[in-house]
């Protein structure tokens, strides 16, 4: 007898150490192509057409000589066919993205309970992310398509997989993405705007609310306090220590939003525990009248 599809045990197959290679490979490839989204896009370029060339000599750049990471080690870091120097922040994207993608997987299929359905909205989200903080390093601005077109995707899937927001229907799922993009879009401007009133400066710029916005689609309301947090504690360390390691000075600009991106990575390893913990905490201690105990029966129970 054959066994049904309903028989195989789909999760023990996801496990295998065969399926982590394959998920480790697919985000190099990914890597790949946010390299070249990273360098036409602010150049308005179109990503799929031409194939990939040389941005020195114009030379197509032949597939043994494009494999990611890899080449640019076999290369020496050096063009094939003109030997310019080909920038390391190639290969480290490629692996960035390889390395995010397996954690992920590992995070929500190897875990207690697993829920592989989180796998692919999420590693969507992080390759945006990479792409943006690429982009705004490089010229302090993050094209709409990586800001709205995160809160349209982050819509899309939390209507289609409202599990990403513990919801059970698509309309639960939707209003939730919802509110996580409108209080991250409202709530970093409302900042922004006290920040440019008390340091009398642009500290933030409307891409970074949208970025946010993005970001809240996906993770949902409980996520943008922890993004703002930490990512204004990050970025105000690493504004100390270019201040003190004479790389720049107060006035510095330094982009935003890849620390923002820093920190919604952070939300999947670490953050959301620590932020439900949070919660609960202030809920037992300061909603809770005294004398009152507090029993985690879920109601319907
Ligand atoms: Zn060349």
């Amino acid at each position: 007898m054959l066994a049904g599809l309903q028989d195989i045990d789909w999760i023990v197959l996801l496990q295998t150490p065969l399926f982590s290679a394959f998920i480790f490979c697919v985000g190099l490839c990914i890597g790949s192509f946010l390299n070249v989204c990273i360098y036409r896009i602010p150049l308005d370029r179109p990503v799929t057409y031409p194939g990939s060339h040389c941005a020195v000599c114009g030379s197509p750049i032949a597939w043994q000589n494009n494999i990611p990471v890899l080449s640019w080690w076999l290369l020496r870091g050096r063009a094939a066919c003109c030997g310019v120097k080909i920038d390391w922040r190639y290969w480290v994207v490629e692996a960035l993205t390889g390395c995010l993608y397996l954690a992920l997987w590992h995070h929500y299929v190897h875990g207690e309970n697993p829920q592989p359905q989180l796998w692919l909205p999420y590693a969507v989200l992080c390759s945006m992310l990479i792409a943006a903080t690429c982009i705004d390093i490089d010229h302090f601005m993050i094209p709409d398509r990586f800001t709205l077109g995160a809160i349209a995707l982050g819509l899309i899937f939390s209507t289609l997989i409202p599990s990403m927001h513990e919801k059970t229907t698509m309309a639960a799922g939707f209003t939730a993405s919802f509110w996580g993009a409108a209080v991250g879009f409202f709530l970093l401007w409302g900042v922004s705007q006290i920040g440019s009133f008390v340091f009398r400066k642009e500290a933030m710029g409307a891409g970074d609310f949208k970025f946010l916005g993005g970001m809240g689609a996906f993770l949902g309301v409980a996520s943008i306090g922890w993004i703002i947090v930490v990512s204004s504690i990050v970025g105000s360390f690493f504004g100390l220590a270019i201040i003190f390691g004479k790389q720049g000075s107060w006035g510095t600009r330094i982009p935003y939003g890849p620390f923002l991106a820093i920190a919604a990575v952070a939300w999947f390893f670490g953050g959301k525990d620590a932020t439900t913990d949070w919660i609960q905490n202030f809920q037992d201690r300061v909603l809770t009248p005294p004398g009152e105990v507090r029993t985690f029966q879920q109601p319907g129970e």
